[in-house]
């Protein structure tokens, strides 16, 4: 028996050094996309619920890997955030975004807010100086630009974190928080964040209409946004069901495969001259 018991612990052990491998082999290999060009951004527009016009855009990173082909984010992103490698690939996803942002602004295009994730790793005081220098390389306008974070921010140093927030939105960038209400930030602290937007979870917005939680969740998260003067966008909207309980609710934006998935950026911009064509 003890032989088996060795067995498993080899095996065991086997199993972790090939998770590690993997790891090292994902982490070098995202080394090398950022320098070599394999990274890219698709846009999901985020729609205004009363009048059903595009009024902004989420990048979405992508890894256009030589062998794997597209590699979402959710197999990268969060080994990127372990390794600390998050930091530069944030770097890379704010340089193309506002990249972007200027070409559609140069081709005449309606100005949207293309919001922009950002994870807790990257949200140090050096964020504020390093968003305004692309800003002002690319001569772009910061109401051009948003920043989505998590609340898993905000559960690091409070006051600190205020701090960078303010200094963020002094430049006339706005912020919106993401992932709302699957994390664990006081609503005693809410109050004191300088945000534009709350954005219900898609966890949530998946169970609309049939599940009485998740409904009344939803109405919780938007009723604290009105009364706290915060717009509120809700994620994931697949159905009209969803879409008819929301606007309903009193939601004032929404986005969501109903409307489109995310979208390559030559695609985006074609959808944002159809909206907009009278
Ligand atoms: P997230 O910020 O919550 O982004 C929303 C995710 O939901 C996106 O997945 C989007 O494609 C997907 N989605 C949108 N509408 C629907 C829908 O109606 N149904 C379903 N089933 N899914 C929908 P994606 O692009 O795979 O990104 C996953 C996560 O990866 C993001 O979640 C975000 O946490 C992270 N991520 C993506 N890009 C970046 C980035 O540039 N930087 C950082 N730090 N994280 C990123
Ligand atoms: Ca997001
Ligand atoms: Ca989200
Ligand atoms: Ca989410």
């Amino acid at each position: 028996e003890g032989g088996a018991e060795g067995d498993h612990v080899a095996f065991y052990s086997q199993d972790m050094n090939q998770g590690m491998q993997e790891r090292m082999r994902i982490e070098s290999g995202l080394r090398h996309a950022l320098g070599n060009g394999e990274l890219l951004l698709h846009y999901q527009p985020k729609f205004c619920i009363d009048n059903g016009k595009i009024i902004g855009a989420e990048a979405l990173v992508r890894w256009r890997h030589p062998v794997r082909g597209l590699v979402p984010p959710a197999e990268f992103i969060p080994l990127a955030e372990a390794t600390g490698l998050v930091v530069q690939v944030g770097e890379w996803v704010l340089e193309a975004a506002c990249a972007q942002a200027k070409q559609w602004k140069d081709a005449g295009l309606p100005p949207i807010r293309l919001a922009v994730n950002v994870s807790a790793r990257e949200f140090t005081s050096a964020l504020p100086g390093r968003v305004q220098d692309t800003l002002t390389r690319y001569g772009l306008e910061p109401s051009w630009l948003e920043l989505e974070i998590t609340e898993s921010t905000l559960m690091h140093n409070i006051d600190r974190v205020i701090g960078i927030m303010d200094r963020i939105t002094a430049l006339g960038v706005t912020l919106s928080l993401d992932d709302f209400g699957t994390g664990y930030s006081s609503l005693s602290y809410l109050k004191r964040f300088p945000i534009d937007t709350l954005k219900i979870d898609r966890s949530f917005t998946i169970g609309i209409p049939g599940d009485a939680n998740d409904c009344a969740i939803a109405n919780t998260i938007i009723s604290i946004a009105q009364q706290l003067k915060h717009k509120v966008i809700a994620e994931g909207v697949e159905t009209v069901e969803q879409l008819a309980f929301l606007k309903n609710s009193g939601c004032d934006e929404v986005q969501g495969y109903l409307f489109s998935r995310p979208l390559e950026a030559e695609a985006f911009e074609e959808a944002l001259r159809e909206n907009w064509t009278p």
